[in-house]
C-alpha cells in the first residue's frame, strides 16, 4: 500500500517518512504516514474500508453501505486529518519550528467509491501519492541540515517511546482532578449519555455508539495499569455493571481474572494495527 508506494519512489530532496507514528502534543494522537521535508510535511490518513463510501460533514462521519446493503459508521477520515494536522502543528511549535503541514486522505483499494461534501481536502489512490507530494515548493527550505536531522532523530524517538507513562504519573496529576465523562466527537462536550447502546450528547444532540473506545483508551492513557469494571463505569458515568463489563469486552483488551476480580489492560501497538 502507501508505505510500497514510497518505498519504491526515490524522491530527490531531503525528506524522512514514518508509518503508524505516535506522538502526544495536547492530546495523543497517531499519523497513519508522514512525510517529511525540511520544507513542509504531510500527514496521509489512510482508509482501507471496503464498499461505496460517503463522507458527511455534520456530524463528521464515513458512511459505508456493502454491497449487502449493510450499512456502517465510521469516524470521518477528513475529521481525523484536520485534528491530525492541528495536532502535529502544535507538535511542531511546541519545538519551535515553523513548516507548513498539508494532508490528505488517500484510499487503499484502487476500485473504492467515495462521495465527499465539499472539502480542500484532496483524496487521492496510492499511486497518485508521489506526484501529490511533488508539487509542493521545496526552493527555500525553512530547517537547515542540523536541524531537519534533529527534527528526524526526534520523530523516531517519539514513535518508539510510544507505550506512555501514565500522564497522571508523568505531571504529578492527582486523580481527582481529572474531569470523567465520555467526550462527544462532534462538539467536545464531556459527559455524553448511554442509552439503548448509544451515546448522546446532551449539548448537541450527537450520537454515537463508539464514543466509549476513545474515553476507555484516555482511561489508559492518563492512569495506565489495569482497569476494573467499577473504574470503568465511574470514568464513562455507567450505572450497569453489565453495560460495563458489555463495553469492556467489546475492546479486545487483555484480560486477567475472573468475575468480579476481572482486570483488563490495553496494548496499544497490538491496538494500533486494528485501525481501519
Ligand atoms: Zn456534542
Amino acid at each position: 500500500m502507501l508505505d510500497k508506494v514510497f518505498e519504491s519512489y526515490a524522491f530527490s530532496m531531503k525528506h524522512g517518512v514514518f508509518h503508524d507514528l505516535s506522538l502526544a502534543s495536547s492530546t495523543y494522537f497517531q499519523v497513519d504516514t508522514l512525510f517529511i521535508t525540511p520544507s513542509y510535511a504531510v500527514l496521509f490518513e489512510v482508509k482501507n474500508i471496503a464498499g461505496e463510501l460517503t463522507v458527511i460533514q455534520n456530524p463528521p462521519q464515513l458512511i459505508r453501505v456493502l454491497d449487502s446493503g449493510k450499512v456502517s459508521g465510521f469516524k470521518s477520515p477528513i475529521a481525523q486529518l484536520e485534528s491530525n494536522c492541528e495536532l502535529f502543528q502544535d507538535w511542531l511549535y511546541s519545538r519551535n519550528i515553523s513548516l507548513p503541514v498539508y494532508g490528505a486522505v488517500v484510499l487503499a483499494y484502487a476500485r473504492q467509491r467515495i462521495e465527499v461534501f465539499d472539502t480542500n481536502i484532496p483524496i487521492l489512490f496510492p499511486s497518485a501519492v508521489p506526484s501529490f507530494i511533488r508539487k509542493f515548493p521545496t526552493t527555500s527550505p525553512l530547517l537547515d541540515d542540523k536541524a531537519f536531522a534533529d527534527l528526524l532523530s526526534q520523530l523516531s524517538n517519539s514513535h518508539r517511546d510510544f507505550i506512555p507513562s501514565p500522564i497522571c504519573e508523568t505531571y504529578s496529576i492527582p486523580r481527582r482532578d481529572i474531569r470523567t465523562g465520555v467526550v462527544c466527537p462532534g462538539c467536545g462536550f464531556i459527559g455524553m449519555v448511554r442509552h439503548s447502546r448509544s451515546w448522546h450528547c446532551t449539548a448537541c444532540g450527537h450520537a454515537d455508539r463508539e464514543a466509549h473506545k476513545q474515553a476507555i483508551r484516555d482511561w489508559f492513557l492518563l492512569f495506565g495499569g489495569k482497569m476494573s469494571n467499577k473504574d470503568c463505569r465511574a470514568f464513562l458515568h455507567i450505572a450497569r455493571q453489565q453495560t460495563a463489563h458489555r463495553i469492556l469486552r467489546g475492546m479486545s483488551l487483555h484480560t486477567e481474572g475472573a468475575n468480579r476480580n476481572r482486570t483488563y489492560t490495553m496494548h496499544f501497538l497490538s491496538e494500533r494495527k486494528k485501525r481501519t
